[in-house]
């Protein structure tokens, strides 16, 4: 029996896992117990930011769990206020709220939109207006936010008062954002829904009817932040401000946090026992996360995303010039995507297999969509040889259509 039937036989079987179970990684390098070698372009699914067994990662976790593990949130931590400072000195925000996780930080940006509607402007503004094909989660509330209805469907009755407007449709966004809208949130670029980015007009009008209806801007950086695009936030690719960011994957680099950064103007949303949570800003996370987003932050990585996207870009088109298995490279920085002819409809898992039968990693978004997310910090010799795997098990995928 391989591990992969051993799991299901005692975990839930909700992951359609692939044969691989590796033990440890070092950089972009996956290597199970008898020393497979995977090269790793999908980075724990835009998680590991900073690749696998970082040393100073390493480090700022050995020293923080000799110090202090949980102390509940009744006591000042440390390595929580710590890592606050950080986010607001090196972003438009002025405070922050942490938690576990992605969906956790989106379920605390809408709780504390409904509630700083409630509070000033009455039960009826309580209306969350979300994208179609949007991802935000996997909450109850998260799922129904989000704008694939496959995830949600299934969990009736939902939580109210949640409308789905059209992605990058300006007219979508005039109809439905109103006097009764306490939160619009959107990915900038929607991630699990294919790498899909806004287009600056549709940003520029729901931050201008936000303003005009005295509702929240939210943006879900769960996996545009933390300096995937690029930029440490991919908000700042615009020219105007979101109220209110969710953060998650990137930021513990694989030790799980994650967070809501609002403005001042907003964030008396919460008050004393509003909202909580046991685990939130646990001082490890909060250690690790401290160390993560000091070495993103700097000009040489934000700019070497920049840079190992435009190479990863330009390596798949010249892949795709010979195979035409892509109609589109897109994305921006190291968040890639790559969606398929007609010709291959549907078929983006079959590559992605086909990729770890090569040894190398990668992701989909959507079934249509061949998606990149490694390390920040990938190697240029692991580019090329990833690539070169996965140009091979392009090969093999189209001889066997
Ligand atoms: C991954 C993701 C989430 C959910 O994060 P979890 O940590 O899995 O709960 C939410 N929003 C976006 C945009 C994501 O990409």
């Amino acid at each position: 029996m391989n591990s992969r039937q051993n799991f299901a036989q005692y975990c839930l079987d909700i992951y359609a896992q692939v044969d691989f179970a590796p033990t440890h990684g070092i950089g972009s390098r996956l290597y199970d117990a008898d020393n497979r070698e995977v090269i790793d372009l999908a980075g724990g699914i835009a998680v590991n930011a900073l690749g696998h067994a970082h040393p100073q990662m390493i480090a700022a976790l050995n020293q923080q769990a000799q110090k202090l593990w949980h102390t509940s949130n009744i006591m000042v931590n440390q390595p929580a206020l710590q890592l606050a400072q950080n986010l607001v000195e090196n972003s438009c925000f002025d405070k922050v709220f942490l938690c576990n996780s992605g969906t956790e930080a989106v379920e605390a940006g809408l709780k504390l939109a409904r509630r700083f509607a409630r509070e000033n402007y009455g039960a009826n503004k309580h209306n969350i207006i979300s994208f179609k094909n949007s991802f935000h989660g996997r909450t109850l509330f998260a799922v129904s936010t989000g704008g694939q209805s496959q995830y949600s469907q299934d969990f009736v009755p939902l939580p109210k008062g949640i409308i789905h407007g059209i992605y990058n449709d300006l007219v979508s966004a005039e109809e439905l954002i109103d006097e009764n809208t306490a939160v619009v949130i959107i990915e900038p670029i929607q991630a699990e829904g294919g790498i899909i980015a806004a287009d600056l007009e549709f940003i520029l009008k729901l931050r201008t009817l936000c303003d005009k209806y005295n509702a929240i801007l939210m943006f879900d950086e769960v996996q545009t932040g933390i300096g995937r695009t690029g930029k440490l936030f991919a908000y700042q690719h615009f020219p105007i401000e979101p109220d209110l960011i969710s953060l998650a994957k990137a930021l513990g680099g694989g030790f799980p946090i994650g967070a809501i950064l609002v403005k001042e103007k907003f964030s008396s949303g919460f008050a004393v026992g509003s909202h909580g949570s046991t685990f939130g800003g646990n001082p490890l996370a909060c250690a690790v996360a401290n160390c993560v987003f000091n070495i993103i932050k700097t000009p040489e990585v934000l700019d070497g995303v920049s840079l190992r996207g435009e190479l990863i870009k330009a390596q798949l088109s010249q892949i795709n010039s010979e195979l035409n298995v892509y109609s589109e490279i897109r994305g921006l920085g190291l968040l890639i995507g790559a969606s398929l002819t007609p010709e291959y409809n549907g078929r983006a898992k079959e590559i992605m297999l086909a990729g770890f039968e090569q040894n190398v990693a990668s992701l989909i978004a959507s079934a249509n969509v061949t998606r990149f997310t490694p390390s920040l910090i990938i190697p240029e010799v692991d580019i090329h040889l990833g690539l070169a795997r996965f140009q091979q098990a392009l090969h093999s995928f189209v001889q066997h259509k």
